[in-house]
């Protein structure tokens, strides 16, 4: 199982390593919470759940703000679907 981050796509050893420190994309601010755990597969391409936007990586993917956040227009980063 690859443990990576749903928000900026950082790999950790663990859960619990993951989940400790904080995160740069996190939704509420750089550093305003900590990894999530990506609990969809490891994937050769990533698709936004908002919009449709591919990536290689969760981390390209969620670099950019998306135009269909629910939130608003840009509101928020991409996001990968499980
Ligand atoms: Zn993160
Ligand atoms: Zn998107």
């Amino acid at each position: 199982m690859t443990i990576q981050c749903e928000y900026c796509g950082k790999y950790a050893g663990s859960i619990r390593a993951l989940t400790s420190t904080p995160c740069i994309r996190h939704p509420l601010g750089p550093s305003r919470g900590y990894h999530k755990l990506y609990e969809g597969s490891e994937k050769a391409v990533y698709t936004c759940k908002y919009c449709g936007k591919t990536d290689k990586t969760i981390s390209n993917l969620t670099n950019s703000k998306c135009s269909k956040h629910p939130n608003g227009f840009a509101k928020g980063n991409h996001a990968p679907s499980l």
